[in-house]
């Protein structure tokens, strides 16, 4: 850290700092990418746990005009940030809540036959046509309207007629890998059933659909990760710009001086001479148990190794190979950044960035810098 530190950042066990000019300018280089398609910005689950506060306003400053969220509660919030966006709800309809979307215009993705119906009846009953997404499911099996569905929808389209249709959407199940035959497959189903509904904006691609190539563009874009700096093209280098960092405090060093081991479960043998600091961040912070043993930190550019089990609350590391009087309590260790990007911790992990990125912890200070003034 460089930067002189505010008191709750003093206080904190660990220091997340959120680059909002990164996340601005990795929607800057998508946008460009896609061109001329729209490039709207994915903000579920908090802004993939970087801030939809902080980050909303950066985004749209950036020319993001469309956003989807998964939940009406998220959307609710995003409204009150974003009050001229268009906000698509992608967990879709909730059952008896039509009112609620009217209310804070927010659009519905209409995932199965009985959220249209409802969603058509509520229009003819306000007597407007209110906006919409339709969902087509084209491989996912998840949500979005099967084959019948479709079919069913391309014999009577006349429900589109009492409402206003945004756009048909479809997600890809394997975007992310190179030599998956199915993102064509779904393109293909997803064009055949555009051909035979009645017209609208059509969109395909999350964030690695976009580098997939233009035929995966259609009208509207829909990264999420790569915003946030997640490589959506993991068999190549990483063209997003980073966009987080987190630091931990060491709060103890202790020098061993007899074997034993360390931590929970006693997982980890350990000989006079070793020297271990022990770090204010665990698994209750998103820094995730299956990193026991297989997740490092950095301090400056030298690597100390995870060692013993990681707990609720706090981690060891191993600083042995460490100058002497390097490391004491109060010195910062390098958990996210530079050094170990949130794609690296996820592999450690067993797991992917985007869950390392939605699982950052609510005790960390968090600093937001950059964005608009
Ligand atoms: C989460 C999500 C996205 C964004 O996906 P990324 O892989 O994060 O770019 C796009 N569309 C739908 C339907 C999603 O659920």
């Amino acid at each position: 850290m460089t930067t002189s530190s505010t008191p709750a950042e003093a206080r904190a066990g660990a220091i997340l700092t959120i680059d909002l000019d990164a996340v601005a300018a990795n929607y800057r280089l998508l946008s460009e990418r896609v061109a001329p398609a729209e490039c709207a910005a994915v903000l579920k689950a908090d802004a993939y746990g970087l801030g939809m506060v902080q980050v909303a306003p950066a985004l749209s400053a950036a020319g993001a005009r469309t956003f989807f969220v998964a939940h009406l509660e998220e959307g609710i919030t995003l409204r009150a940030l974003l009050p001229e966006a268009t906000i698509g709800i992608l967990n879709g309809l909730m059952p008896g809540c039509a009112a609620d979307y009217a209310q804070h215009r927010l659009a519905p993705v209409l995932n199965h036959a009985g959220a249209i119906a409802e969603w058509t009846a509520f229009c003819r009953q306000q007597q407007k046509r209110l906006p919409a997404f339709v969902h087509i499911d084209t491989g996912m099996n998840r949500l979005g309207l099967g084959p019948a569905e479709v079919a069913a929808l391309i014999a009577d389209p006349s429900p589109l007629g009492d409402l206003e249709l945004l756009g048909y959407l479809s997600h890809l199940a394997t975007a992310d890998e190179v030599d998956s035959p199915l993102p064509g497959v779904q393109r293909d189903r997803f064009r055949s059933a555009l051909d035979r509904l009645p017209p609208a904006r059509a969109s395909l691609a999350n964030s690695s659909g976009i580098f997939r190539g233009a035929q995966f563009h259609f009208d509207l874009a829909r990264p999420g990760c790569a915003l946030y700096g997640i490589n959506p093209t993991p068999e190549t280098g990483n063209p997003m710009a980073r966009t987080v960092r987190l630091d931990a405090r060491v709060l103890q060093v202790r020098h061993i001086d007899s074997t034993g081991t360390v931590g929970y479960g006693a997982t980890h043998p350990v000989s006079p001479g070793t020297r271990i600091a022990t770090i204010a961040v665990g698994y209750a912070d998103g820094y995730l148990r299956s990193l026991s043993g297989a997740g490092s930190v950095w301090f400056g550019e030298q690597e100390a190794p995870v060692i013993g089990r990681v707990s609720m609350d706090l981690i060891t590391v191993d600083i042995t190979r460490l100058p002497d009087g390097a490391v004491h309590p109060g010195t910062l260790a390098e958990v996210i950044g530079p050094h170990r990007t949130p794609d690296q911790v996820a592999s450690e992990a067993g797991t992917i960035g985007y869950e390392i990125l939605t699982s950052l912890g609510r005790r960390y200070a968090r600093r937001h810098v950059g964005g608009p003034q």
